[in-house]
């Protein structure tokens, strides 16, 4: 039996009716196998990382459980990714869904293809204050306490999102 880990995605969409993408994802990511959704953020607007000529973002972050190891996880989530129809052409532009695994329990992870905790979640609002809402007294494997973070990086022109 694999162990049961606690895992946080932050989820993004700035294509093809944002909202929408993310909420479906949100829903998508409990129909993983051996995973459950356990909670998930309000959205948020956040504006474009990189380049700027290109719609707003919304964003939200989930926690899941899964017994999935690491990489059977990030499969799954870029066929998620694949089957919102995501195409990779220009580096952070735009997209109708991205989904980063930001934390994998307390695991330190660095392969060709996977860098856990995610190496800028540390220095976004958008993943920092929706993870918050989850889980407001989260202290990272590294050490460094959510409620420090949120302090070095204030909400600034992010929005949450009340439907
Ligand atoms: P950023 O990582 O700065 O948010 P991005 O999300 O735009 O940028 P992508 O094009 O979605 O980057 O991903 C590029 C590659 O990053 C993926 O093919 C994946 O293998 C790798 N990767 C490394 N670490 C992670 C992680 N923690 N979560 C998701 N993908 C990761
Ligand atoms: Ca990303
Ligand atoms: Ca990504």
């Amino acid at each position: 039996m694999s162990p049961e880990i606690l895992c946080y995605i932050g989820l993004g969409s700035n294509l093809e009716d944002p909202r929408q993408q993310v909420t479906t994802a949100l829903a998508e990511l409990d129909l993983i196998p051996q995973t459950t959704l356990l909670q998930a953020s309000s959205l948020y607007r956040s504006d474009p990382v990189g380049p700027q000529d290109q719609p707003d973002f919304i964003n939200a972050v989930a926690l899941l459980r899964t017994t999935l190891e690491a990489h059977q996880l990030l499969d799954q989530l870029q066929q998620l990714e694949q089957s919102h129809r995501r195409v990779r052409k220009q580096h952070w532009g735009p997209r109708t869904l991205d989904l980063d695994l930001l934390l994998y329990g307390d695991e330190h992870i660095a392969t060709e293809r996977l860098s856990v905790p995610h190496p800028f979640m540390q220095e976004r609002s958008f993943v920092l204050w929706p993870l918050s809402e989850i889980s407001p007294g989260l202290v990272l494997p590294d050490g460094s306490r959510l409620s420090d973070l949120l302090v070095v990086n204030p909400l600034g022109t992010l929005e949450r999102i009340c439907i």
